[in-house]
């Protein structure tokens, strides 16, 4: 059988090899239209700080390598510039040599990933605007920073938030320009704050709900005009504000493409033809939650997709791409932001009800040098299954989200959270880890033992039932700042203070993160109080709401 790859980087690769791993037999061929294939897409914006310092390891096959070792007949600076569906035929151009030939396939697998959005801005052509997606553009950037001292990165997703910290790695001045209220579209609004305020600790200004209009080039800087009426003069731009698939080919070719734009594919990857078959960032998938069809241009699924593609070719259909969770994380200086499966905002859009249960704790235990904290907020519905999770924090945030991630893909509930049997050592874990906590507060949430208010709706319905704001942490803490209109009983000295409480009322407890509001909750509900219990406490209200007291 002779097979043709084109793009040979996540998916591509991944499928030419694992084609060889499975038959000594087929021809295989990868058409590349840059200079490198199967190179490290995600390690890029490391390289531009130094993090990466060696070129040569964002390199990870070469054509002769993956000749050498799977016999694969690599072709780079070669663009498929045409399908020819009936004669099952690719056009091909050698972009140095200009030159053009034919070549027929059995089975075709399209893998050639997404570009970056460049919207037509006045000005965008500008020498001193950069995009990032491969190897030649790095060093573009790289070779500017060598004189640039500002940036200015437009769009606060993955890619521009990665590019912005290794540009304040290397010393430069930077600022994000963000469309939306806050960045990391993948997570809401109160996990995305930590980041906020990290980039205010780091010097990296961040603007938020402002876009660009246009551009101007004066000389050896550049001018970026903005929609509020101001601009900003800045030695060169990184345009970061996504990625859309790359779908011409395939469209030239008659190919079916979904409404989110992406190759349409049914669940073995096969295209509307079907000895064509797609993967990677230029696909839609369907969302393993919500079952809607989606775009999730991330190296997980391009990997999982090349391999069942390859899979499906040699022994026929059987195996199925169960869908995408869009599990993803980022490195914020410090920080470690992670995130799976479906955000609030989203299951508002949709209407779908669901609950959060945020708790806080210790990456490890408390008494071990070096805890810090996490904040983990799984979102689920009231039959108990779980629509994603959330975290934040200096450490051990990847395992939390990749167990959850998987508790997902094994139809757990939350119930089943608080049964996952975790290793544990004091240098590692708690031995409640903040998983299990999660299933538990979201347990007691689902038994009606634990009533719970975000953070978003706290103010008017404090309003509306004329309630009482408790604040049951210490004195001192409460005098260096609380929630506007909150009182202060110790939940140590509340049982002390029934008196001066009142049965008629509700009273809306919080302390710091939980669980001192989770225990006051009990002493008062088990008292015969009503009681609310506000959701990740002072510590993400401190985070989200400007109206804080010294
Ligand atoms: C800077 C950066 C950082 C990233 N970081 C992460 C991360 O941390 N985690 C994560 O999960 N994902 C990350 N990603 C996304 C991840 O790299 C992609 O999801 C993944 O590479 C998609 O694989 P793919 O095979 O679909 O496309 P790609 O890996 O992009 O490969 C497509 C290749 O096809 C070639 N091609 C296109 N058209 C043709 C044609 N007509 N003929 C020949 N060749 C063609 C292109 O030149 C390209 O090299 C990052 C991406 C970038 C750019």
């Amino acid at each position: 059988m002779k097979i043709l790859i084109i793009g040979g980087v996540a998916g591509g690769a991944t499928a030419a090899t694992r084609l060889r791993r499975l038959s000594e037999e087929n021809e295989v061929i990868i058409f590349e239209k840059g200079e490198y294939v199967s190179f490290a897409n995600c390690g890029l914006p490391y390289y531009i700080s130094g993090t990466i310092e060696n070129r040569d390891s964002l390199l990870l096959q070469t054509p002769e390598s993956l000749n050498e070792r799977y016999r694969l007949d690599v072709r780079v600076f070669s663009e498929v510039v045409k399908i020819d569906v009936a004669n099952k035929q690719v056009h091909v151009r050698h972009l140095k040599t200009n030159e053009e030939y034919i070549e027929s396939y059995d089975k075709l697998l399209l893998s050639p990933g997404a570009e970056p959005i460049r919207p037509p801005f006045e000005g965008i052509n500008s020498d001193k605007i950069f995009t990032l997606r491969n190897v030649p553009d790095v060093d573009k950037i790289v070779e500017k920073s060598l004189a640039a001292k500002s940036f200015v990165v437009v769009g606060g997703g993955f890619i521009g938030l990665e590019v912005a910290e290794n540009l304040i790695e290397a010393g430069k001045q930077v600022k994000i320009i963000e469309l939306s209220n806050q960045v990391m579209a993948p997570v809401d609004y109160d996990i995305a704050s930590f980041v906020h305020e990290k980039s205010a600790e780091k010097g990296l200004e961040l603007l938020l709900e402002v876009g660009v209009q246009k551009f101007q080039d004066h000389g050896e800087q550049i001018e970026v005009f903005l929609n509020n009426g101001t601009s900003i003069m800045t030695d060169a731009v990184v345009l970061a504000i996504g990625v859309k698939p790359e779908t011409q080919l395939a469209k030239d070719a008659g190919l079916t493409i979904g409404a989110t734009g992406g190759i349409l594919v049914n669940k073995f990857l096969q295209t509307s033809q079907p000895d064509i078959y797609a993967v990677g960032d230029a696909i839609e998938v369907e969302h393993y939650i919500h079952k809607q069809k989606v775009l999730i241009p991330l190296a997980w699924p391009a990997n999982r997709q090349g391999r069942i593609v390859a899979d499906n070719i040699v022994k026929g259909n059987q195996y199925q791409y169960s869908g995408s969770l869009g599990s993803s994380i980022l490195k914020f200086f410090e920080l470690s932001i992670a995130s799976t499966g479906l955000n609030e905002k989203l299951l508002k859009r949709n209407n779908i009800p669901y609950k959060t249960a945020i708790v806080t704790r210790g990456h490890h235990a408390g008494y071990y040098p070096g805890a810090k904290n996490m904040v983990l907020k799984l979102i689920f519905d009231d039959n108990g299954k779980i629509f994603g999770a959330q975290a934040v924090g200096e450490k051990g945030i990847d395992k939390r989200i990749d167990v959850i991630a998987t508790a997902i893909k094994g139809n757990l509930s939350v119930y089943d959270l608080q049964e996952i049997e975790i290793t544990y050592a004091p240098p590692y874990n708690s031995a409640k880890d903040v998983v299990n906590i999660a299933g538990y507060t979201a347990g007691n949430m689902l038994d009606d033992a634990l009533k719970m208010i975000n953070y978003d709706v706290m103010e008017d319905y404090i309003k509306e039932n004329n309630a009482v704001l408790l604040d049951v942490r210490t004195a001192s803490e409460f005098a260096k700042g609380h929630i506007q209109g909150a009182m202060n009983i110790p939940v140590d000295d509340l049982r002390d203070n029934f008196s001066s409480l009142d049965k008629s009322r509700i009273y809306v407890v919080y302390c710091q993160v939980g669980l001192r509001g989770y225990l006051a909750y009990k002493i008062l509900e088990n008292n015969g109080f009503n009681v609310v219990n506000l959701n990740g406490g002072y510590h993400i209200w401190s985070k989200v709401k400007p109206t804080v007291l010294p």
